[in-house]
């Protein structure tokens, strides 16, 4: 018999507890996967702080995953988008189970899917990644990560990167020369940063911290910084404003996570400008803004939050394209086992790490 240890979460001010599980064979639909490396996202660390709605039972979590696979259930041949799977191969994958059913799954937000499964319950095979063994569902999504290509370039900007690519997707068509603001030098706001650069834009702003995050966004294609915390609101509109020489940002993406950023924002944006809001999807706030502005100014506000299986295989693709070439590994600033989970958490939740991530094997 094999077992597996697992991180166990049950509400927040309790501690995170390791045990062992049994390891079960996959079901005919199923895959079982040793995890190689897991990504903490920002979002692991509003749950520990009671921010995501959540059951008070132990459950499974982690969601930014890479592993090998140990077996194949009897049906499973190929990943999701049919590519052939074998037994060692290397998967990617998010681990919710969206119906496929409802009508929140047939609007491209199966994140609203009242039949997600997540977090999903101890006791039972699930797809999380804070444990040694996940076993993946037909209804994850999962994608065959070439023998090339690191994990760990799949895995740097974690959930951030399907989300980024999303998103972007929302805003439409848009030209190679235009300017950008990026609010947050987080996971979101880098991965946001290396897409539209790779898109052509003419100038990326990042507004964020600390310092060695506004050096990777450099490294990434920003091609301004702006730290936020030796600027204020005032001179940080000036300096957007000098640098469109007046025009105001094509293009604002909120990746901070912070109400305030909302505002501040939506003032950065010129004419006709489109404002992405990638980073507001926990707890509730009430900002003061001025509408006049969007009427006046074109402004369209575009709120993203779901997944695609098509931004899961192009963060594969971009690790492959672009990773060893801009050195992804070195944005993964900490490392941690299993039974560090905890501490790792709480140091995300200080901002310290550019990408922290836990090998549970
Ligand atoms: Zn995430
Ligand atoms: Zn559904």
């Amino acid at each position: 018999m094999k077992y597996g240890k697992l991180a166990v979460f049950t509400q927040p001010g309790e501690p995170i507890n390791i045990i062992e599980e049994e390891v079960l064979p996959p079901e005919c639909d199923e895959i079982l996967v040793r995890v190689l490396i897991a990504g903490i996202c920002g979002s692991d660390v509003h749950r520990l702080k009671g921010d995501v709605p959540g059951k008070s039972m132990g459950v499974s979590f982690g969601h930014e995953a890479v592993g090998t696979i140990e077996r194949l259930g009897e049906e499973i041949n190929a990943d999701s988008l049919g590519v052939p799977l074998n037994q060692g191969d290397t998967v990617y994958w998010m681990p919710l189970t969206p119906c496929g059913d409802c009508v929140d799954c047939g609007l491209s937000n199966p994140l609203r899917c009242k039949n997600v499964n997540w977090p999903p319950p101890i006791g039972k095979p699930n797809g999380a990644c804070f444990r040694q063994y996940a076993t993946l569902s037909s209804k994850c999504v999962y994608i065959r990560v070439p023998p090339d290509v690191a994990p760990e370039d799949v895995i740097t900007f974690g959930c951030g990167m399907p989300t980024a690519l999303r998103g972007i997707k929302q805003l439409g068509e848009f030209p190679a020369n235009i300017d950008v603001v990026v609010q947050g030098s987080g996971p979101v706001g880098l991965a946001c940063t290396l897409i539209l650069s790779l898109a052509g834009a003419r100038s990326i702003i990042v507004i964020g911290d600390p310092a060695h995050r506004l050096e990777a966004a450099t490294l990434l294609g920003a091609t301004h910084v702006i730290s936020l915390t030796n600027t204020t609101p005032e001179t940080r509109s000036e300096l957007v404003n000098d640098l469109t020489e007046g025009r105001g940002a094509d293009i604002v993406v909120e990746a901070a996570g912070t109400a305030v950023a909302f505002p501040e924002g939506l003032d950065l944006l010129g004419m006709d400008g489109k404002y992405l809001i990638l980073g507001l999807y926990s707890g509730s706030a009430k900002v003061l803004i001025n509408p006049v502005r969007i009427n006046n100014y074109n402004l369209r506000i575009i709120g993203s939050l779901g997944l695609d299986i098509d931004s899961y295989k192009k963060t594969v693709d971009i690790a492959s394209d672009h990773g060893r070439r801009l050195q992804f590994s070195n944005l993964i600033t900490h490392r941690f086992t299993l039974h560090q989970l905890e501490e790792a958490l709480n140091l995300v939740g200080r901002g310290i790490p550019i990408k922290a991530v836990v090998v549970p094997n």
